[in-house]
């Protein structure tokens, strides 16, 4: 894999501030490039964990950032001593976990000048877990640097942005996506392929030019449009799309799910024998454990099963930009060319206002799913939506 900042796509400017601030960093006192609290946002996909990751890295790495050294290969493992890297699994930031990270953010560092503390989905917290951590972002430490991720500025308290210097990633251009993908042996064809069909979303298209699976879903997906046609068709696909998410998600979460609940259980003495510990006994002791674990689960699988519904918006945002592409005829290639027949058909039976109506439609419900709607309400409002022509 590409190592280093050229993994960091399509955002040169944001490279440029970042090595500016790790050469301020190693000044003492550090220089006015480099500061205490970052916010980076950015879309999905376009690459704000492996800015933090890298910016991180940098700071450790005595030659600011090679990307192969043992520090740096560290920092990229999540191994590294100095570097805490905290990804919520549930959809707010908890008080116990912010009280956590305030902690552990107020030790110094083992090895080198920096303790850096990465916050991913920093959106995540909420009144009292926001307000937490502003207080340590305000007054920190001299060797804490807290990097915050976030899709946008809005989403973050603003009591919390305003006390971040601000990294604003953008959606890398599909060319270079494709560029990273064959440095990495992808082949060309393949590399272009899935840059498009990921629409800048780095990570979707890795797995689109790797995995065979993802590019065998994709194409049921782009089906979709075209099962549209009734309103129980709307309903059928609708319920098609959220099954899919669900046992996919599933597939990803099952196996944790039941290994942490053993755990949970051996911590409270389960298989020890001889003691009178019975096993009701362990259940009942357990019993309140076991209740926030599940909702801890409960959470994760949400989220994952939303992570997966914004792929599938994903694939149909490229199916209604080529029906545009057709509309307005503008000659630059269609993302999928192989459905050039579905595509027309769509062309010709609707205008570039209705397609306009339908993006619209698709980008507000990737919006939604990020709050607490129902996924499968919203998927049908947008089947119908899609539809309505
Ligand atoms: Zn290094």
């Amino acid at each position: 894999m590409t190592a280093g900042w050229a993994s960091l796509v399509g955002q040169t400017q944001s490279v440029a501030t970042l090595q500016r601030a790790v050469s301020d960093a190693r000044l003492d006192p550090p220089g006015t490039a480099m500061t205490h609290a970052w916010l980076i946002i950015g879309p999905p996909g376009a690459g704000r964990s492996t800015a933090a990751l890298l910016f991180a890295a940098a700071l450790q790495c005595d030659d600011q950032g090679c990307g192969e050294c043992s520090s740096c290969n560290e920092v990229f493992h999540d191994s590294h001593p100095d570097v805490v890297r905290f990804n919520p699994q549930q959809l707010q930031i908890t008080v116990d976990e912010a009280r956590g990270l305030i902690g552990r953010a107020s030790l110094s560092p083992d090895r080198g000048h920096w303790t850096v503390m990465i916050v991913e989905d920093a959106d995540r917290l909420n009144e009292v877990s926001g307000n937490m951590l502003l207080k340590a972002i305000e007054e920190p430490t001299s060797h804490t640097v807290w990097l915050l991720c976030a899709p946008s500025t809005e989403d973050v308290l603003p009591t919390i942005r305003s006390r971040c210097r601000v990294l604003q990633l953008r959606t890398p251009p599909w060319r270079d996506v494709a560029r990273l993908l064959e440095a990495d042996g992808v082949d060309p064809s393949m590399a272009a392929f899935a840059s498009r069909a990921a629409q800048g979303h780095v990570g979707r298209a890795r797995a689109l030019a790797l995995d065979e699976d993802a590019r065998l879903r994709r194409q049921e997906v782009l089906r979709i449009p075209m099962r549209l046609t009734s309103l129980p068709a709307c309903f059928a696909a609708a319920s098609d799309i959220v099954a899919t998410a669900n046992e996919d998600a599933a597939s990803f979460t099952d196996p944790l799910d039941s290994n942490e609940h053993d755990e949970l259980l051996r911590a409270y003495g389960e298989g020890a024998t001889g003691q009178g510990i019975t096993k009701t006994r362990i259940e009942r002791l357990a019993k309140g454990a076991v209740r926030e674990l599940e909702a801890h689960q409960k959470s994760r699988r949400t989220r994952a099963v939303r992570d997966r519904l914004d792929r599938v918006l994903i694939d149909l945002i490229t199916f209604y930009r080529d029906v545009l592409v057709l509309q307005v005829g503008s000659d630059v290639d269609l993302v999928n060319e192989e459905l050039r027949p579905s595509l027309d058909r769509v062309a010709a039976e609707s205008t570039p206002e209705s397609t306009r109506r339908r993006l619209d439609a698709i980008s507000r419900t990737r919006r939604l799913l990020q709050s607490n709607a129902s996924p499968q309400l919203l998927v049908e409002a947008l089947t119908v939506e899609l539809a309505r022509g």
